[in-house]
């Protein structure tokens, strides 16, 4: 649910998450909210009660979007607003939107926000993408997308593609390299050469480990 929804469809209609709708094991729609205003000048916004700069999103269409989309869907469905004061997203959230719902509603707010009535009427949880503040939900929201969508089996060509990966076990990817071997007078290093499996494998463990704890302390191993 957006108020521009031709940025946010093209940009997820582009690369692996296009070719997975395509393919048909994603499917991502936007709904324009000014379409459900009931004034003549379609205004989705109005001054906040209590004074104060900027403008609040109205409870009204934001709801008769909502309700349009589950209603279409023949269910409650699960509904995140895009929130700075919301959780922060982490990988683990990703994965637990992708196993446990079949289809979300991702509510993007503007200006000030959205009425509180509606949050509290309609929305589940309400997620932030970080502890800044964005003009939009839009990025927001296509973060969520790509994250949640990546992980649906079929959109990557196999599960290796994610648990290989930064932040699906608790650590930081390994360096990784490609041609030409030496650039720059940089060699790769001799073991990615080898062609030795066990011991690639020990030595990206190793510099997963030792990158995590150099960069991310904070994260958990
Ligand atoms: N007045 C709000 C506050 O102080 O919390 C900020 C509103 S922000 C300018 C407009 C909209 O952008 C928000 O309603 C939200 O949908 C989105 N947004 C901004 N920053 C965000 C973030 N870090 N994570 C998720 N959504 C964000």
């Amino acid at each position: 649910m957006t108020l521009f929804p031709d940025v946010v469809g093209d940009m997820l209609c582009e690369s692996i998450l296009g070719r997975g709708q395509e393919r048909g094991f994603i499917r991502i729609e936007c709904h324009q909210i000014r379409d459900f205003t009931k004034n003549k000048q379609r205004q989705v916004d109005d001054y906040p009660y209590g004074g104060g700069r900027g403008c609040v999103m109205l409870a009204q269409p934001l709801y008769d979007c909502w309700k349009f989309i589950c209603d279409e869907a023949g269910k409650q469905v699960h509904t995140i607003f895009l929130s700075p004061c919301g959780k922060v997203f982490r990988q683990d959230d990703a994965r637990r939107l992708q196993s446990e719902f079949d289809r979300l509603i991702l509510v993007c707010g503007r200006y000030e926000g959205v009425d509180e009535r509606f949050i509290e009427e309609c929305v589940d949880e309400e997620i932030s993408i970080g502890d800044y503040v964005l003009t939009g939900g839009e990025i927001p929201a296509m973060v969520l997308a790509d994250a949640v969508c990546r992980l649906v089996p079929g959109v990557l060509p196999d599960e290796e593609c994610f648990t290989d990966e930064s932040h699906w076990n608790g650590l930081l990817e390994y360096p990784q390299y490609t041609r030409p071997e030496v650039w720059r007078d940089r060699a790769v290093p001799g073991v990615l050469l080898s062609g030795h499996h066990e011991n690639i494998a020990n030595w990206r463990r190793e510099q997963s480990l030792e990158r995590t704890g150099l960069r991310r302390p904070d994260m958990g191993q």
